[in-house]
């Protein structure tokens, strides 16, 4: 096999293990290359999320040392998935197989044989899957469960422990590109795409270094994301609240009813009370379920762009936006 092999690696503030991961990277390409499992065209793209850090320097100064290195540099952070469509996006065309990873290095690199070996066999999506997450703190590993739990229950079908590492064939790519939603939540999308796929176990390490960019404010909305942009299960569940809800109010009044006819009326404050508040609650409730769906849908009718790209640094397929809209008003001109 000689096919091309684009690693994708999302980068926000993420100077301090960027040499490291590079050099690991480098390590293992060469590696790649020199057995022929992979192409010498082969590439690791380095996607800066606007980040504030020199992350784009750094960026920049290993792709002038060695063109195996290249880098997007997107106009401003727009969160993890959408760096990596980015990414997955601009490289599907120059590629065969593309392999998204953190940059932190939390992930095995050496699973990446093995997810190779796989598509070799014809797989075109290899989910890599965590062993075990004895290395993250408890309450990540907590949260994380629940997470997990949650957006099953909820009608996401995502793969358990799998986090965004994860090969892509070129076809594979190219179906997911024929996903235009806003609201991005890849891990639930990519299963949707199809294609013979396959999963590769791996220990997941500690952050070489850095903290994570994901405290739990940004765990919470990640996880209503996922959840709201995947499946209308919570409407279901609203409906079903409500039809509940109406079921025991007929009890009430039929216990109401009773009361009033032996004659002990005036004892229900209590009762009323509580059931003020609790009615209330379940209306707002409902209400902010039905609002972030509708929400979803009015950022989904404007179809703003996902991501810019400001700049794509490679030694064959580079550009800057201001190539393409140069070349754009050529190519109209000309015709
Ligand atoms: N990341 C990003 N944009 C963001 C936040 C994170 O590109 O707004 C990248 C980050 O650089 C890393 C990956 O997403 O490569 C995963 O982030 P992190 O390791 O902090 O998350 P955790 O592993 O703690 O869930
Ligand atoms: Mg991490």
């Amino acid at each position: 096999m000689n096919d091309i092999l684009y690693f994708v690696i999302p980068c926000y503030n993420e100077e301090e293990v960027l040499p490291e991961t590079a050099r690991r990277l480098r390590e293992k390409m060469h590696a790649l290359i020199k057995s022929g499992r992979i192409s010498d065209r082969s590439r690791v793209v380095f996607v800066n999320d606007g980040s504030r850090d020199k992350t784009w320097d750094i960026i920049c100064s290993l792709h002038a040392e060695d063109p195996l290195f290249s880098g997007i540099n997107e106009s401003r952070n727009r969160g993890h998935q959408n760096a990596l469509l980015a990414g997955l996006m601009t490289v599907r065309s120059y590629c065969d197989m593309a392999i998204s990873m953190d940059a932190d290095l939390q992930d095995d690199i050496n699973a990446c044989d093995e997810m190779i070996e796989k598509y070799d066999q014809g797989c075109d999506i290899v989910y890599g899957v965590r062993n075990a997450r004895d290395t993250d703190s408890f309450f990540k590993r907590t949260t994380a469960l629940g997470f997990y739990r949650l957006m099953d229950q909820m009608g996401a079908n995502t793969v358990y422990n799998h986090a965004d590492y994860r090969l892509m064939s070129r076809r594979a790519l190219e179906g997911l590109s024929e996903f235009g939603e806003v609201n991005l939540f890849l891990r639930g999308i990519v299963p949707m795409i199809g294609y013979p796929s396959a999963v590769v176990y791996y220990e997941r390490a500690e952050r070489f270094a850095g903290e994570s960019k994901y405290p739990l404010k940004k765990m919470i909305s990640f996880a209503v994301e996922g959840i709201t942009s995947l499946s209308t299960k919570p409407i279901q569940m609203i409906t079903n609240l409500g039809i509940i809800i109406f079921l025991v109010s007929i009890g009430i009044l039929i216990y109401s009813l009773i009361r009033h006819a032996i004659g002990a009326t005036v004892v229900g404050w209590t009762f009323l009370a509580v059931s003020v508040w609790a009615i209330g609650g379940l209306i707002l409730l409902a209400l902010g379920v039905i609002g972030e769906y509708i929400g979803k849908i009015y950022l989904e009718t404007k179809k703003r762009p996902r991501y810019i790209i400001e700049q794509f640094l490679d030694a064959e397929h580079g550009f800057t936006t201001r190539d393409l809209t140069l070349r754009k008003n050529m190519e109209e001109e000309n015709q």
